[in-house]
């Protein structure tokens, strides 16, 4: 064991270290010396008092392994061992590291638990690479905002919520106006530079549930959690606002700039709708901006009533802040 590979240490029946190999020396700084004969193993790579893996084995607490190693958990029962994955602190170095361990019991004469054998593997830069990879799919690579395979899905989770929880969910649809002839005028990079600016300026206006997707080309969509229509009005009359603040020339006059035009939509789910009825929804409504002239917001037919007030309460909401 001591030359082994693989980092391992082994806990006696009663939690003490008994071999702590010279792998597992390097892997968390700590010498063989400092833990033989002690319970002080879990101080290698933790902060706070916890118990390994190898602990739980010993003391046969299997069913804490979901709760202590939410990550990644697998346990066998059968041969009583316990696998997972966590991140560990690692305080001798003062850097987390991702570790993959498996706890394995020796048995002794008529099955009893002699000792556990625990071994260890570094999977840090495995795990970095997942989570890059799992970004890259998710996000917009121009506005670094979610993109639109993260969009459906986030939708269907909160959709399912809504359901679940009887509250109500809002989007927005946000598409930007007029933008073939901004990219006719400005070239293709100059249209991207704007679409960046612009996704700045509707992600300024979330709240931390909610979620600004880049939904295609030159649309942007709003999830709105908990959010009924009069507040997805008003959080819409805030992004058309926030865009025609950046007052970026659109070059069609000397005093145009570059604006958006917004369709709103809420609904309370229920299992006889669907998240793409709230999409279309949206998209009716965004369809009806375009038409009444561009650079507004508009809600599901027959609320109008709720626009204007949204604006007032948005213009107080602004002044205040
Ligand atoms: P409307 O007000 O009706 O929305 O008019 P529009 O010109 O914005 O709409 P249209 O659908 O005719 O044109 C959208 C333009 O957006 C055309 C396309 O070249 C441009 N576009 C889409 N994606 C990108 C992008 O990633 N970068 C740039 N620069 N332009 C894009
Ligand atoms: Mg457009
Ligand atoms: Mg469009």
């Amino acid at each position: 064991m001591e030359m082994l590979a693989v980092p391992a240490f082994v806990l006696d029946k009663e939690r003490r270290v008994i071999i702590w190999n010279r792998a597992c020396e390097r892997l968390t700084g700590v010498a063989a010396e400092e833990v033989l004969g002690t319970r002080d193993h879990w101080q290698s790579f933790y902060q706070e008092a916890r118990p390994t893996l190898a602990d739980l084995v010993v003391q046969d607490r299997g069913d804490e392994l979901d709760s202590l190693y939410p990550q990644v958990a697998k346990s066998c029962h059968v041969a009583g061992q316990l696998g997972a994955e966590s991140w560990c602190d690692m305080p001798r170095f003062g850097q987390r590291r991702y570790l993959a361990v498996d706890a394995i019991p020796i048995l002794g004469e008529h099955g009893r638990l002699e000792a556990v054998v625990q071994t260890l593997r570094d999977i840090t830069d495995e795990k970095a690479a997942q989570v890059a990879l799992e970004q890259l799919a998710t996000l917009d690579g121009l506005t670094g905002l979610a993109n639109r395979r993260c969009f459906d899905n986030t939708l269907g989770a909160e959709w399912s919520r809504a359901l679940r929880q009887q509250q109500p969910l809002s989007l927005l649809m946000v598409d930007v106006d007029n933008f073939k002839a901004y990219n006719d005028a400005n070239g293709h990079l100059g249209g991207d530079e704007c679409l960046k600016r612009i996704a700045i300026a509707v992600s300024s206006e979330m709240r931390a549930n909610d979620l600004v997707a880049r939904y295609g080309g030159e649309e942007f969509a709003v999830i709105l959690p908990n959010q009924s229509l009069k507040g997805a009005a008003i959080v819409a009359e805030r992004i058309r606002c926030r865009v025609e603040r950046l007052k970026v020339p659109n070059g069609r006059g000397d005093n145009e700039h570059v604006t958006v035009s917004i369709g709103a939509a809420t609904a309370i789910a229920s299992s006889d709708t669907s998240a793409c009825q709230l999409v279309a929804t949206a998209d009716a409504a965004l369809y009806r901006a375009k038409h009444m002239g561009r650079n507004r917001i508009s809600l599901p037919a027959t609320e109008a009533d709720i626009i204007a007030s949204a604006r007032a309460d948005s213009h107080s909401a602004i002044n205040a802040g």
